[in-house]
């Protein structure tokens, strides 16, 4: 039986590149020499003392996991009352893309209909027991959204810098919720040097993706409820729609995690980071077999939380491919369109763009048999697809009253 809860088995702060140890009960932003800080725990201490068995009876949220979080204190937890998402298992898309075993994650229950609210559960939750009141951070409209109302929750003010043509919904969850926002005529690239600036002014604390340190324990337990759903059992791949690659570095980290204290054996699913055409600086990256990525010039693509040109914790995402065998692709905005009508007309599925980009490169995995048929493979569906109410112009016939609706019924939908 694992020690109740306050007990705290986080030990410190440590810099992955250049492997200082900081506190962790002060508060950071990156190591001097400029790398993401991460969470390190007493993984012995766990593995002699923790069992699957102590998570039955807990409730179903993220913090069943509270052994491989940060948080010091029960009380500190801000919950807008995330769930563990669904498995959906997709049997008529797998059979058509010779993926039989083709399972999803459907992220778009949580609230505010984004993975990023797992992200801001334990980042705002960890903000304010360490005293922050000010927070602020560029963003693609989704994680802006998300910390913006769990800051709301925790009194805590937020400074939000978005670009113009994010997703209009995201600005409102920011406005609503009281935040300070701003829209940038840029990109993420350029809120986030806006945010820069504005916290050398002002003192407030930058929640910039992987500029604090937890933000990546919120996601990372996405991993961890995945393996506790197969039963601790590994799939063979797990695809992951990369922007700054919070996800799938918190994913990897989830699953080294665990196999450091034994709870899953045998080799890690191969990490598949799938980006747009439009915005690929990790599938370059990748190709170049690089340890770093490139700034992306010009980048676009509907799917709005991957159009991350540089990400800062890119060096660790290539580290996670590099390690599981896994590998990077960029998927058309064609294949995200397609494959998103093919999602719901098969399966009744609303996924968001970038969980359609998912599946649109699971199914050229298959085709060029990089994934074998055999293969249980995850697909991690970030968001709502209602999250995007604005982005697609559907076309329809507009009828007037008197007109017949039989001579309209165009098979639209059955258009494939
Ligand atoms: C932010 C976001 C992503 C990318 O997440 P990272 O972990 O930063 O790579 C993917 N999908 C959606 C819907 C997002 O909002
Ligand atoms: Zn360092």
């Amino acid at each position: 039986m694992s020690e109740p809860w306050p007990y705290r088995y986080a030990m410190h702060l440590a810099c992955p590149r250049c492997e200082a140890i900081h506190d962790l009960d002060s508060l950071q932003q990156l190591c001097p020499c400029g790398s993401p800080l991460l969470v390190r725990y007493d993984l012995a201490g766990l593995a002699a003392r923790w069992r699957p068995e102590d998570l039955a009876g807990r409730p179903w949220n993220l913090w069943r996991y509270h052994e491989l979080l940060p948080l010091a204190r029960p009380e500190a937890i801000v919950s807008l009352g995330e769930v563990v998402t669904p498995l959906i298992e997709l049997p008529s898309l797998g059979d058509d893309m010779q993926l039989p075993r083709l399972v999803m994650k459907d992220e778009g229950l949580l609230p505010t209909g984004s993975f990023k609210a797992r992200g801001a559960a334990v980042g705002i939750s960890r903000a304010r027991e360490l005293g922050v009141t000010h927070l602020a951070m560029p963003t693609n409209g989704n994680a802006g959204a998300a910390w913006a109302l769990y800051a709301a929750r925790a009194g805590i003010e937020a400074t939000i810098a978005m670009p113009e043509d994010a997703p209009r919904i995201t600005r409102q969850e920011c406005t609503l919720a009281g935040a300070h926002l701003t829209l940038v005529d840029g990109l993420i690239s350029d809120a986030g040097r806006q945010v820069a600036r504005f916290v050398e002014a002002t003192g407030a604390f930058d929640a910039s993706t992987l500029k604090e340190p937890y933000r990546i324990e919120g996601k990372k337990t996405m991993g961890l409820e995945l393996a506790e759903q197969l039963g601790w059992q590994l799939p063979d791949v797990i695809l992951y729609p990369t922007g700054g690659g919070v996800g799938l570095i918190g994913i990897y980290k989830a699953l080294q995690e665990l196999q450091a204290i034994g709870w899953v054996s045998g080799s890690l699913p191969r990490l598949v980071a799938v980006q747009a055409k439009g915005c690929a600086p990790i599938v370059r990256a990748w190709q170049e077999s690089a340890h770093e990525s490139r700034f992306w010039e010009h980048s676009r693509t509907r799917a709005f939380g991957i159009n991350v040109p540089k990400a800062l914790g890119d060096f660790l995402v290539l580290e996670a491919l590099y390690a599981t065998e896994g590998c990077a692709i960029a998927v058309s905005e064609s294949a995200i369109d397609w494959e998103q009508r093919r999602a719901a007309q098969l399966e009744g599925t609303f996924v968001c763009p970038e969980g359609a980009a998912v599946l649109a490169a699971a199914r050229e995995l298959s085709a060029s048999g990089e994934i074998p048929a055999e293969a249980k493979v995850i697909a991690l569906n970030t968001g709502a697809g209602i999250k995007y109410p604005d982005s697609r112009d559907l076309g329809l016939p507009l009828l007037a009253p008197e007109e017949d609706l039989a001579k309209h019924h165009a098979p639209y939908g059955r258009a494939l």
